[in-house]
């Protein structure tokens, strides 16, 4: 019989089969992650880090504090337990190398990101650790936001949505559909034709959906809502504009080592490797 080491976030008696399943499955993998923090679970051999995927940072002109040190944010993240933190402002990437010089050496690790604003909703888009901001900047324009719109939410990428998914992933990162059911800048609620949010949510460029139903996750996993046969991974994210609410909404993922491409594994096989708390 398999000893099953439950985390203290997953009480015994709520921890998911899939989960019980996997760790039997998987059960003799090694032990051979680094430890990031304190607040990293082991199931089992299997790694789940606390991710918050979706944080901003003064540089988007909505934060609520705009004397919010970049230290700062690295410090609430650290305090709330998470092992990764998504930095994604609106329309820029300005904040982007002070808070991974902040996080240095702190056992966080950071995934460089934007929230764009699209005219089909907004759309998380995280890159490789080390990208560098400049590729980020090109990034930028190459989607159509000129520098006086950084920051600023109210404007639109000149490119679509389908074509901000397509040029996400020509720069090697990945695209996370921003809370998809609030209105109106998540994409089910823009003013698009439905036909084209059927398209946006079959789009191979896709890589997960923000949901802030949690209730829904299983039938956006398994396909399940109606019209969107699609299965696609879930997330949810803080989308904190202030440091008190970074991890306020985490999940925890499976990879052994915190990168884009474990990352991107995790959303192919979100129904063991992602658990919502
Ligand atoms: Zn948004
Ligand atoms: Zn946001």
């Amino acid at each position: 019989m398999i000893q099953l080491i439950l985390p203290a976030v997953f009480r015994a008696s709520q921890a998911p089969s899939f989960l019980i399943a996997a760790g039997q499955r998987l059960g003799s993998g090694k032990w051979n992650a680094k430890h990031l923090n304190s607040e990293m679970n082991d199931v089992n051999g299997l790694t789940y880090r606390k991710a918050d995927l979706h944080v901003h940072t003064p540089e988007s002109l909505c934060y609520r504090d705009l004397s919010v040190r970049p230290e700062q944010i690295v410090g609430a993240a650290l305090e709330t337990g998470l092992d990764i933190l998504g930095v994604t402002d609106h329309n820029t990437v300005e904040a982007i190398d002070d808070i991974r010089a902040a996080a240095r050496g702190q056992g966080l690790f950071i995934f460089p990101g934007i929230e764009l604003s699209t005219p089909g909703g907004h759309v998380i888009v995280l890159f490789e650790e080390n990208i560098p901001s400049d590729d980020l900047r090109n990034f930028l324009s190459a989607v159509g936001l000129p520098r006086e719109s950084w920051g600023d939410a109210s404007v639109m990428t000149q490119s679509s949505l389908e074509e901000v998914l397509e040029k996400t992933h020509q720069y090697g990162g990945i695209n996370v559909a921003a809370h998809i059911e609030r209105w109106p800048s998540g994409f089910l609620e823009t003013g698009l034709p439905r036909r084209e949010k059927l398209r946006i949510h079959e789009n191979q460029y896709l890589n997960a959906l923000e949901i802030t139903i949690p209730q829904n996750k299983d039938l956006w996993n398994n396909g399940l809502m109606r019209d969107f046969p699609r299965r696609h991974a879930c997330i949810q994210a803080s989308d904190a504009h202030a440091p008190e609410e970074i991890g306020r909404r985490f999940v925890q993922i499976e990879m052994e080592r915190p990168s884009l491409e474990c990352l991107r594994a995790a959303f192919v096989d979100h129904q063991t490797k992602i658990v919502f708390p």
